[in-house]
């Protein structure tokens, strides 16, 4: 085992504040590198050192690797805490992480890799025996390609990018006749979002559930599940809502799941923290992977308040070497909720930038505010528009629910819109407080 002692965190917002509590409490030094326009940021001043790496634009500064190199290198760190987003999915800055000696907390370069083209992720898990949406087997090189596979597959499919996330690069298509326009559409959005304009195809499965599984592993071969979260109200293929545990999965099937899980990450030889992720058809109780993270999720929050474990130190002590606890060590209970908070309007989610004028948190017994803002804090414009994550635990789904109403209540942002006003009247949306909703939910209504 080697001790990690200084850690820096190559991110911004939330995630780097949540980084930060967990390093420092685990009797570590936190770094931080930040750009100019979150040199008022609240873990900039609590921090051990921190380092200003460059501009607002994330080329300058979040995705700026010799900046980040050098910052490791004046200030000492052994460690780098990638957080999601930015460079913690990128295998270039593992390597170059690794010949400057520095450790990088996530997964191997080889399983990153083997994970990061989501049409290769899915022949990989095939080969492991791992059930997989129906689909094109790798990527399609043509439109026409594209459209004779939709023909043996059947109406409707979907076109996804291969280095897609954050829901941009997908079009499904209803019908034969929509076919080109929208795999050029895909395509162009997937080029200008990840410069990689590779696109593969699946069916398309009607009202399905999105449940994905949090699985830790060590260096030594072990793989534990810290169980299921379900993740089916988004808008726009992107999740607002989350929640642990996936109450539509019967207790078999749930059992599945988490082995089917453990068994893809052992496939891969996965070491560290990461998430796969699953539809799920309740008509037939099947569930299909779509893809694998590499990296820890925003929503990793719901799995800690079930599980009491702290997923990123537990990815800080797998980097260090250390052994897992074996799963019979790991109980869940109560049920765990979390609304993401973004500076949008409630209605429209068009962004809404600028300074918060006034900012009471709520809390109270099983509440926890995964924010970085404050009284006075201007949310820059340069960024994803997360400010803050809203999460409650409670003995069952309908006093989390209760909990969640109370919070959100409590919770004040003024000077600028939020998404609270949306959380509130989804916590009072019948078909929510029934569980009847699926990933379409919100664009149908
Ligand atoms: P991203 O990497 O952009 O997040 P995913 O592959 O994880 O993309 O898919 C995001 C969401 O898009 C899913 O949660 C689901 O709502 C929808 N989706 C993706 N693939 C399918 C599919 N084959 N059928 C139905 N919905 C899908």
């Amino acid at each position: 085992m080697k001790e990690l002692k200084k850690i820096l965190i190559a991110n911004r917002g939330e995630i780097a504040l949540r980084a930060l509590r967990t390093i420092q409490e685990m009797g570590k030094q936190a770094i931080v590198v930040h750009s100019t326009a979150d040199q008022d940021a609240l873990y900039v001043k609590y921090a051990d050192a921190s380092v200003c790496i460059g501009g607002p634009r994330s080329s300058d500064s979040y995705l700026n690797i010799p900046a980040i190199i050098t910052a490791c290198e004046l200030t000492e760190a052994d460690a780098i805490f990638p957080g999601y987003g930015f460079l913690s999915e990128s295998q270039n800055f593992v390597e170059i992480c690794a010949k400057h000696g520095i450790k990088f907390i996530g997964p191997s370069v080889e399983a990153m890799t083997l994970m990061s083209d989501k049409s290769k992720a899915k022949q990989v898990m095939m080969r492991a025996g791992i059930p997989v949406v129906p689909g094109s087997d790798g990527a399609i090189a043509s439109v026409e390609e594209a459209r004779k596979l939709a023909a043996e597959i059947g109406y409707p499919v979907i076109i996804k990018a291969a280095a897609g996330g954050g829901g941009r690069g997908m079009r499904v298509v209803e019908r034969e006749e929509d076919i080109e326009k929208l795999f050029w559409s895909a395509e162009s959005e997937a080029m200008s979002a990840f410069g990689d304009g590779t696109m593969y195809m699946e069916k398309y499965i009607t009202n399905p559930r999105h449940i994905e599984v949090q699985v830790l592993g060590d260096e030594h071969g072990h793989v534990v599940h810290i169980g299921e979260r379900d993740c089916s109200m988004q808008r726009r293929h992107q999740k607002l809502i989350e929640e642990s545990p996936a109450v539509i999965l019967d207790e078999p099937t749930r059992k599945s799941l988490h082995e089917t899980a453990v068994r893809a990450a052992k496939a891969i030889g996965y070491a560290s923290a990461g998430t796969f992720e699953f539809l799920y058809d309740g008509k037939d109780k099947k569930f299909y992977f779509i893809e694998m993270n590499t990296r820890l999720q925003v929503e990793h929050t719901v799995s800690e308040m079930r599980s009491g474990l702290d997923l990123i130190e537990w990815m800080i002590r797998i980097a260090q070497g250390e052994k897992l606890l074996p799963q019979s060590e790991i109980k869940f209970s109560g049920h765990a909720l979390e609304c993401r908070i973004t500076a949008e309007d409630s209605k429209s989610f068009m962004p809404n930038p600028g300074k918060i004028t006034k900012y009471v948190a709520p809390g109270g017994r099983n509440v926890r505010m995964d924010s970085h803002v404050y009284e006075g804090y201007s949310v820059p414009p340069y960024y994803d528009s997360m400010i803050g994550k809203l999460i409650v635990y409670d003995k069952d789904r309908t006093r989390a629910i209760a909990k969640m109403k109370v919070a959100l209540d409590e919770l004040i942002i003024g000077g600028i819109k939020s998404t609270r006003d949306f959380h509130l009247m989804m916590m009072n949306n019948p078909d929510f407080l029934s569980n009847n909703y699926d990933t379409n939910y919100l664009a149908k209504h």
